[in-house]
């Protein structure tokens, strides 16, 4: 993403500090975008406004009366809606609204319904890179909506992100996000099941997971997570249930296809397990738990 230069012109506010939003609005605020903040939990709102000299907002709607761009990053499809209720009477035409939350298309579309009855903009703007990339703002984000409310809004992405792809329309994004959550569950399948491989072989993990990581088989997951998951740790990171989520989510897609998605099927039946037994606040390498040797 190149840089723009341009200073900040749009206020912007920003809706759920979790594990990638706070992180987010650390970015903007830092970049002079962000004004306001609102947090279901207020004590975690309370404190970065305290911290960053934001405006901490009563509601979500008295934030959006405040700012340009209202930012989400919540967890599920109904809190994206909720969320959009809310502040749908208060928003006002030239606003743009943009989620970067992982849900479906059908929520991303809805929301765009619904927003721009009120004469604002809304665009779909899931991100990659994990909580790491939130962390140093090089997070990967698939746009979808109109050319030209992205374009305004670019600057601000530029601060929370490295890499902007315009995917096409409202609800492209979350689709391309699908394919990633796909492909991160391929990905998890693999590593777990390969270290774990390693683990019954008898090898020194560190020294395998430093051989294999410089070849062909080396991959991001490998590299920030193979190392815990060998040693019995699963702090997020990327929360389990969130994955199980974003998986119940590219099943749906597929069956509205007609097409079958088999590593998928079986990562959400793993994952539905561990959350049975628990882990489902753990980093997705929890995984690691039903493929390690017994102790
Ligand atoms: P998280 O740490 O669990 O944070 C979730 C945030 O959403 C919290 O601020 C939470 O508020 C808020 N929230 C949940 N339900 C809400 C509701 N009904 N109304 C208002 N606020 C609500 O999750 P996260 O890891 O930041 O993930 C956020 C989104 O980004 C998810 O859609 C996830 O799939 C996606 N994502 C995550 C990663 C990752 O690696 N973590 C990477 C890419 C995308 P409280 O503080 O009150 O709980």
């Amino acid at each position: 993403m190149k840089a723009s230069g341009s200073p900040p012109s749009l206020q912007a506010g920003f809706i759920g500090l979790g594990a990638m939003g706070e992180w987010m609005a650390r970015h903007l605020a830092n970049r002079g975008f962000l004004t306001t903040v609102w947090n279901r939990t207020a004590q975690k709102s309370a404190d970065l406004a305290r911290e960053l000299n934001l405006i901490q907002s009563a509601s979500p709607s008295a934030l959006a009366e405040r700012v340009d761009v209202i930012c989400l990053c919540v967890s599920a499809d109904s809190d994206v809606l909720d969320l959009v209720q809310a502040i749908r009477p208060t928003l006002r035409p030239g606003q743009i609204v943009i989620d970067f939350s992982t849900v479906s298309r059908e929520t991303a579309l809805a929301a765009a319904r619904l927003i721009r009855a009120s004469g604002a903009d809304f665009l779909d703007t899931p991100v990659t890179g994990g909580v790491e990339g939130a962390r140093h703002a090089t997070l990967a984000i698939m746009a979808g909506g109109e050319a030209a409310t992205l374009e305004r809004i670019q600057p601000l992405l530029e601060a929370v992100g490295s890499r902007l792809i315009h995917m096409g329309g409202v609800g492209m994004g979350q689709s391309a996000k699908a394919v990633n959550q796909v492909l991160c569950a391929g990905i998890n399948q693999a590593v777990t099941e390969a270290l774990a491989f390693g683990e019954h072989l008898g090898l020194d993990m560190d020294k395998l997971i430093e051989g294999i990581s410089g070849g062909a088989a080396g991959n991001w997951f490998l590299d920030k997570r193979g190392a815990t998951m060998t040693q019995g740790l699963f702090k997020p990171g990327f929360k389990l249930r969130l994955h199980h989520k974003d998986l119940g989510i590219c099943q749906s897609m597929a069956r509205q296809l007609n097409i079958e998605l088999p590593l998928t099927d079986t990562t959400e039946q793993h994952y539905r397990a561990l959350m049975a037994a628990g882990h489902g606040d753990e980093d997705i390498s929890s995984l690691y738990r039903l493929k390690r040797p017994a102790a």
